[in-house]
């Protein structure tokens, strides 16, 4: 057994996990991150559209995402599934989400999401101006193929500026003059000025480095089966060879395979994983210099470096990284709708990545203590936005493990 009193364990190498490391390492905390994935690149936290998104202060539980999940569920092609099957942890997760999808819901929880995130792009910045991971501060474009999309983005457009979140409601015109790189067919747009795009893979790479420069160890391969107990207490973790290491703290940062973690400890998380693909164009008919998503399909576009990458749909069907052929089909058929200049032949080289977003029903994060064990720490239900909200979330966990301070109940763990 490995003797590390003082020592923090952190499960989990995606992106909360090592911004979590990179916060605490700064506070002079003594930090392990243990990860069972060998040192790649293809976790969630790597093939993601990269973008910042304080423009998402609207959660995933929206209103009137029923009906259109129902509408979206008879299409092969849609940005959304549910795949259904007789799963006592998901009909709980829908009855959650069914509670939350309302008016009500989002206006308790925009500003919360709202402050994250500008939090968050602020300590991007701050980052970026010691390393590069290609950060673009241009905005996001909200694209949108008809009217009736863009009268719905202009009713966000008016909340996001109440909020203090700058949006302007364009025209076709004027969406070709913000990105002139990139020959659009669409009604207009909303742009969010402050959203901002980076490459996933370089901030990994970066955080990865700073942390091990910084004194930090990070282990991969290396996965976490159990926890150690003493006296009721936690007081380290069991890995798949035997081998066991103490520690006085503990981080879950495991994302779409927290909720097996924290069962462990005798309370699952309500989580179901949203699985996620993304396409990378090595050479693109056309490069943007925003980022985008198209509005109607769902579907974000983001250049990194030389490359285009698109990324959409939320397949809610278990932790399975399979590739659905007819949903890849949806994401490719819309681009050729709202990008004229690109075809199938764009995409026929191009190998689908896959991930699985780590989803509450209620579409905030989960960021505290797990009831009767106060030293093990949850970090994880960031969804789409878990690259977005990485540096805040690993600046409040850092904090909780230095000050044993209380989390903000609104983020609270809950079951
Ligand atoms: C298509 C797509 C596009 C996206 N685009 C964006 C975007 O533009 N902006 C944005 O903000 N977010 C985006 N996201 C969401 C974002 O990628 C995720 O929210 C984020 O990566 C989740 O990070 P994480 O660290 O919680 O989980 P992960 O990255 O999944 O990391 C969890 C890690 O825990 C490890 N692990 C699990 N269990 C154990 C164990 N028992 N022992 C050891 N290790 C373990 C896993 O191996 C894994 O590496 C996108 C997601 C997808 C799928």
């Amino acid at each position: 057994m490995q003797n590390s009193s003082g020592k923090i364990i952190i499960v989990g190498g995606g992106v909360i996990g090592l911004c979590t490391a990179y916060y605490a390492i700064q506070r002079g905390l003594n930090v392990t991150v243990l990860d069972r994935d060998p040192e790649t690149e293809k976790g969630c936290s790597f093939g993601n559209a990269g973008m910042v998104v304080p423009s998402h202060f609207i959660p995933l539980a929206a209103p009137g995402m029923i009906a259109k999940g129902m509408r979206w569920m008879m299409n092969p092609e849609s940005p959304f599934y549910v795949k259904p099957r007789l799963n006592w942890d998901l009909m709980k997760w829908g009855i959650q989400f069914w509670k939350h999808a309302n008016e009500k819901h989002t206006e308790a929880v925009k500003g919360l999401l709202t402050e994250l995130s500008l939090e968050s792009r602020k300590l991007f910045s701050g980052l970026a101006e010691k390393e590069d991971f290609s950060l673009i501060k241009r905005g996001l474009l909200m694209l949108c193929k008809t009217q009736k999309g863009l009268d719905a983005e202009s009713s966000v457009a008016a909340m996001a500026n109440e909020l203090g979140i700058r949006a302007e409601v364009c025209d076709s015109a004027r969406v070709s003059q913000l990105d002139p790189g990139i020959e659009m067919d669409v009604a207009g747009g909303v742009w969010f000025e402050q959203d901002c795009h980076l490459d996933p893979n370089k901030f990994m790479h970066v955080l990865r480095r700073q942390i091990i420069n910084a004194g930090g160890e990070i282990r991969y391969q290396t996965e976490v089966t159990d926890y150690l107990m003493k006296g009721g207490e936690v007081t380290g973790v069991k890995l798949t060879d035997g081998e066991e290491i103490t520690a006085s703290k503990i981080v879950m940062a495991c994302g779409a395979w927290s909720p097996a973690m924290t069962q462990k400890l005798g309370k699952k998380l309500c989580m179901q994983s949203g699985k996620g693909y993304s396409l990378t164009l090595k050479n693109p008919a056309q490069l943007p210099e925003l980022c985008s998503i198209f509005a109607e399909a769902k579907v974000a576009v983001t250049p990194i470096g030389d490359t285009l990458r698109f990324a959409g749909t939320m397949e809610i069907g278990g932790n399975n990284l399979d590739i659905n052929p007819r949903r890849v089909r949806g994401i490719i058929k819309s681009v050729k709708e709202y990008f004229p200049q690109f075809c199938d032949e764009d995409f026929s080289e191009v190998k689908p990545w896959a991930g699985l977003r780590p989803c509450t029903p209620d579409g905030v994060p989960y960021i505290g203590k797990m009831p009767d064990h106060e030293n093990v720490i949850v970090a994880t239900g960031h969804a789409m936005m878990g690259l977005s909200l990485g540096p805040v979330t690993g600046q409040l966990v850092a904090k909780i493990l230095d000050q044993n301070s209380e989390p903000d109940q609104r983020l609270g763990v809950r079951f």
